[in-house]
């Protein structure tokens, strides 16, 4: 199955409207561009792949990654897209792990401009989730929550958290996951951290101190904490690949503009070798990771064993094609890329998404051991 080209037109249109405008004052002021994401919501973006049941359009996820490459491509703004692909992997998990009743009660505001979280990283590290600390008491109405997190894309600014913590009754296997309204008392939210790159993505910490969570704060069973978020960031993962892809596109379209343009030796640039061979690296990076991609978001969705390794694939690709898409752009522009300007700040943003949604290490980790899991499975 491939996105629906009208979907991806229309997105691409609106966001040229709407983020891109925006993305520049966005990015001075490190804060999430809530206009345009409030325009997306009511445009539908966040009901395109709901079921009609609770609001939705009845589409499925190929709707929704039309819709998010047409706003990399008309949006330009790395930094969006990636508070995009936060709140659609929390839309994923509570979509499958909520019960009815639940649904009900949190899905609406979500579909409806609301800003998600996810919260796995704390102070004490982000790749190993298991050893998280935040911890969670059960109350006769609910819980009671304290913790801290760290990095959380939208973390200042959020309306709503996916939080990982422990719940140490249970026993052992004790990691479980909450919903937490980040509006209740004993929600600190923390300043936005200074990052270099990707800073229309408001990222940062925030604290909580004897939160009072509902009963139906829970999402899934108690203990299941991590298997819930490997399955939501599954979803994210070859989100990255699918961005890679589709923010890479006009980048491609630009550089090759300009190598038409620029003369060296009394000759365009585009005539020689070296410039073609960054060209059509770019055209290589855009088509291999959207085809992983796109396979992986298949075997996903048709919960084909192999679909975790392919999400991990469509990360790592996605991350270093855009690191290297980006820098063959730079290099081509010459002393034009070094400026300060669109050029090198895409490839800052770049640098983010080695890290951001697991490391490229994580990844290569993931990969391994599910190529163990399904014994040698050929990619
Ligand atoms: C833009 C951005 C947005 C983010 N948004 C979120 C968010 O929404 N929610 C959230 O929970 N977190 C978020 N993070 C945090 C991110 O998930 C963590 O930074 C990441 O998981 C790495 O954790 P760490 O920084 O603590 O590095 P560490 O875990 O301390 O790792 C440090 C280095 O050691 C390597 N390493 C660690 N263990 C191994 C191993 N077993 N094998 C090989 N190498 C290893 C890592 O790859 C890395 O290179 C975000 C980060 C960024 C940059």
């Amino acid at each position: 199955m491939n996105p629906s080209e009208r979907i991806r037109e229309h997105y691409r249109a609106l966001a040229e409207a709407t983020v891109a405008k925006r993305a520049a004052d966005c990015y001075r002021e490190g804060r999430l561009d809530r206009e345009s994401w409030q325009r997306l919501a009511d445009e539908g973006l966040w009901r395109l792949s709901m079921p009609a049941q609770y609001g939705g359009d009845g589409g499925t996820w190929w709707d929704f990654i039309a819709a998010f490459e047409g706003i990399a491509i008309g949006g330009r703004d790395l930094g969006f897209n990636l508070s995009l692909v936060a709140h659609a992997g929390l839309l994923r998990s509570t979509l499958i792990y909520l019960s009815p009743q639940q649904l009900e009660r949190y899905l609406p505001p979500l579909i409806s401009g609301a800003v998600g979280a996810t919260a796995l990283t704390e102070p004490q590290g982000g790749s190993d989730v298991a050893r998280v600390r935040t911890c969670a008491t059960r109350v006769r109405n609910g819980f009671i929550i304290d913790g801290q997190k760290d990095h959380i894309t939208h973390g200042p600014v959020a309306d709503l958290a996916l939080v990982l913590g422990r719940l140490p009754e249970i026993g052992d296997r004790d990691i479980s996951l909450f919903l937490v309204d980040m509006t209740a008392p004993g929600v600190e939210r923390g300043e936005v951290e200074d990052m270099i790159g990707n800073r229309s993505s408001p990222t940062g910490p925030f604290r909580l101190s004897q939160v009072a969570l509902p009963a139906d704060a829970l999402v899934g069973c108690p203990g299941n904490g991590l298997q819930i978020i490997y399955d939501t960031i599954s979803l994210d993962r070859l989100l990255y690949g699918v961005l890679a892809a589709a923010y890479l596109e006009p980048i491609l379209t630009d550089t090759l503009q300009y190598a038409r343009e620029r003369i060296a030796f009394k000759y365009p640039i585009i005539d020689y070798q070296y410039v073609q061979g960054r060209l059509t690296d770019l055209q290589m990076a855009i088509d291999t990771t959207r085809a992983v991609s796109y396979r992986a978001l298949e075997a996903l969705l048709q919960e084909d064993p192999q679909a975790n390794m392919l999400c991990s694939i469509a990360k790592y690709q996605g991350a270093e094609n855009l690191r290297t898409g980006t820098e063959h752009a730079f290099r081509v522009m010459g002393h034009l890329g070094y400026m300060r300007g669109p050029v090198a700040q895409q490839l800052i943003d770049a640098y983010g998404t080695l890290i951001a949604g697991g490391t490229a290490e994580m990844q290569r980790k993931n990969i391994f051991n599910q190529m163990l899991h399904t014994q040698g499975a050929v990619v």
